[in-house]
């Protein structure tokens, strides 16, 4: 089939599409990395641009996966129940509380499914992650993005949630934010996030998306989980993928009150945990000691590198996460960074472009282990010179 039958059909297709899904473009996933790993199997690529876990899984997630794949003939358990005890002992929550979702991505896009439609607003922070736009426009809702914080001159800023409650109309029924927030690394501080709860109407879900929460340590912060008992219309995501390094088998999880759980397990499909994921993501709960060290290690690096970054003149945006947005260039001078991106993709060192974002003067660097952010810097220095 030539390219323009295939952009033909595509358009065709699209047109029979509702309408939300008329306008939407589909996640950008960055760059074909398969193919990297095939181009540069001799010569180790450096992956850092998904923010995956250098450092890779508890050993004891390894061997549970190994421990249940002879029994993968058999549908994994639909109420994911054992998972669900070890998380609810893990928060100090009922198991009714908690609702698990292929990768929280899926859960991201559930909220709108359930919550948003045509005639609906969502609010969203500028900056804020790609997937809420796309949950917003796939149900067919209408996106309010708030401008983000204007209080510091750098760019870019992170939510603010002041703009963000004041982007709330009558026709608003959920608010995504991220804390931290990727791309940007940024975060907000647990009072200003409790002002916030206090403003938004009972009818408004709030949904905090968590990815990152397992890296943060700046004092001001606080897990959302901490007002659960106090907003029943307060929604929390978080993931196995990042600091428990099981982005590959997809189990992500929600915590709100049980009655807004139930609600969203209408549209959950029976059995979209697999069974690896159920027993892998059950087992990393359990070895809180490698948690740890991996937390310790990206804290490590991410000051490490971020040090690094500053030295050759980059701006490095402060993070809570395990990556870095770093600016290359002045705010529009696109094409010098693309260029940098490119030169690096030859040396087999894949970033995150972040034009999609807006921000095509950044790029976003996973920090990586040691030996990783080492060789990231020496190739950053031939393509810099
Ligand atoms: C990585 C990430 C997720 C998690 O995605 P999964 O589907 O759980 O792998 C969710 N939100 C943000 C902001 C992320 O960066």
């Amino acid at each position: 089939m030539h390219d323009s039958d295939q952009q033909h059909s595509e358009a065709f297709f699209s047109g029979l599409a509702q309408p939300g899904i008329q306008r939407l473009r589909a996640y950008d996933p960055g760059h074909d990395l398969v193919a990297f790993r095939r181009r540069f199997k001799d010569s180790h690529l450096i992956e850092l641009g998904s923010n995956e876990n250098p450092y890779g899984p508890s050993a004891k997630a390894k061997e549970a996966v190994l421990g249940v794949i002879h029994e993968s003939f058999r549908y994994p358990d639909p109420l994911g129940a054992d998972l669900k005890r070890a998380l609810a002992a893990k928060h100090g929550v009922d198991t009714a509380s908690i609702l698990l979702g292929n990768g929280s991505h899926e859960l991201l896009m559930q909220f709108a499914q359930v919550f948003a439609g045509p005639g609906v607003d969502v609010v969203a922070s500028q900056f804020g992650f790609a997937v809420y736009a796309i949950a917003a426009q796939a149900a067919g809702a209408t996106l309010r993005v708030a401008p983000c914080n204007a209080d510091d001159h750098a760019m870019p800023r992170g939510h603010d949630l002041d703009a963000i409650a004041a982007a709330i109309t009558d026709a608003t029924r959920l608010v995504y934010l991220a804390n931290p927030n990727n791309p940007t690394g940024t975060w907000y501080a647990a009072d200003a996030f409790a002002a916030f709860m206090a403003r938004i109407p009972a009818n408004v879900v709030v949904a905090v998306d968590e990815a990152y929460a397992e890296f943060v340590d700046a004092p001001e912060w606080a897990s959302a989980l901490t007002l659960q008992n106090q907003y029943a219309n307060l929604i929390v995501a978080r993931t196995f993928s990042k600091a428990y390094a099981l982005a590959g088998l997809r189990v992500g999880y929600a915590i709100a009150h049980p009655g807004l759980i139930a609600v969203i397990e209408r549209v959950r499909e029976s059995f979209n945990v697999n069974s690896a994921g159920l027993a892998a993501a059950e087992a990393a709960l359990g070895d809180e000691e490698h948690l740890a060290w991996v937390i310790g290690r990206n804290a490590e690096q991410r000051e490490t590198l971020a040090s690094a970054l500053r030295a050759r003149g980059l701006t490095v945006f402060p993070s809570q996460t395990n990556f870095l947005l770093t600016q290359f260039a002045a705010p529009g001078d696109n094409a010098r960074v693309a260029k940098i991106e490119a030169a690096l993709c030859e040396l087999g060192t894949v970033l995150r472009p972040m034009t999609g974002y807006g921000l095509g003067h950044c790029l976003r660097i996973t920090v990586g282990n040691a030996d990783e952010n080492r060789r990231l810097l020496a190739g950053l220095d031939k393509v810099l010179a």
